[in-house]
């Protein structure tokens, strides 16, 4: 993978290097969230609910060019479901033609016949994984789509792409982490873990009935203890963040808004999907994507349990912990480190 990071993403990172030593804003890692529309209905998930107005294929590919000239190095689409969308493909193509690593986030259902473009644009594939078979199937309420997923791993793994998932966490699935890491290990992919929020777009309505602190520890416990024999995809820091649980951290010191952002499938510039509601947000469509995001007003909150949010912030801080995670992520394969 690391022979696909362009001289433009480079240089980008450099300009990133000076905009934190500055203390500048700078959209570095951003998240472009194409439609709320899913073909699932998860039992922990009201994001289908949102579902409204969506910017056209040119106006993403605006935004895209837009903020990449900002100085975004990294470029992730999701949902929702983000195949549902015709031009999910031909938008990764475009972040990729914009020098930028990208990565989709995909319930696996529709992804397997775009592997093979998907593979000369696309630098990491995460895939939602809740559970083995039984488990999966009955949280994601869709017969057969634990057997896709594994599929679809294997053949992104085929093609050279790599694959990391997230797993939402909760009664319903908590005793079967272990059964997830050795699938994670079997396969070769880097398996992250968070726990289900009530409210996917406010974070101050709290976890799912059925998580409680204690819970968190424990999950927190038994990853810490799996990061040296299993690919878990989280660095030890997250994990003391969940233990802090339900004050994880500290929203208002959060890089997300300063070096990380989510665009909303209507142009919406926020810091964060949890933080939505907080506003007032500008659209990029109205007044640029740029200024969007450096006149996005700053988050309050406790802080969340999201896992790849608390990397960014995490890596964006330079926290050693994290940073040592992200290396060791990038230097080794979940098969190597499975192997010990
Ligand atoms: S900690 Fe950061 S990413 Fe998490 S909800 Fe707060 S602002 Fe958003």
């Amino acid at each position: 993978m690391s022979a696909r990071l362009s001289s433009r993403m480079a240089g980008r990172s450099a300009r990133l290097a000076l905009s934190m030593a500055r203390g500048r804003a700078q959209p570095y890692s951003m998240v472009f969230v194409l439609t709320n529309r899913c073909n699932f209905r998860c039992e922990y998930c009201d994001v289908p609910a949102a579902a409204a107005g969506e910017m056209s294929t040119d106006q993403f590919r605006a935004a895209i060019s837009e903020l990449a000239g900002a100085g975004m190095g990294r470029a992730a689409f999701g949902g929702g479901e983000a195949l549902l969308r015709r031009d999910a493909i031909d938008l990764i193509e475009h972040a990729k033609s914009e020098g930028c690593f990208t990565s989709l986030n995909s319930n696996g259902w529709k992804t397997e016949p775009y592997l093979d473009r998907l593979a000369n644009c696309l630098d990491m594939l995460v895939i939602s994984l809740d559970g083995p078979d039984n488990v999966h199937d009955v949280v994601r309420k869709k017969r057969g789509s634990y057997e896709r997923v594994i599929r679809v791993i294997q053949e992104a793994k085929k093609r050279g792409i790599a694959v990391a998932t997230i797993s939402v966490i909760g009664p319903w699935n908590e005793t079967r982490v272990d059964e997830i890491l050795e699938l994670a290990s079997t396969h070769g992919f880097w398996a992250y873990f968070q726990p289900a929020y009530v409210d996917c777009f406010a974070h101050d309505s709290g976890l799912r009935n059925g998580i409680d602190p204690a819970m968190l520890v424990r999950l927190a416990d038994q990853l810490t203890a799996a990061i040296g024999h299993a690919p878990v995809g989280s660095s030890q820091r997250f994990f003391d963040r969940l233990r802090a649980a339900p004050n994880f951290s500290d929203c208002s010191r959060c890089t997300a808004g300063k070096y990380f952002a989510t665009v909303m499938p209507d142009g919406l510039v926020v810091p964060c999907h949890l933080t939505t509601g907080q506003g007032p947000y500008l659209n990029g469509l109205e007044v640029g994507f740029t200024r969007a995001f450096l006149e996005m007003p700053h988050p309050k909150g406790p802080g969340c349990a999201i896992s790849p949010y608390n990397e960014s912030d995490l890596i964006f801080s330079l926290d050693p912990k994290a940073v040592i995670a992200a290396v060791r992520r990038a230097f080794s394969s979940p098969e190597q480190i499975s192997a010990g």
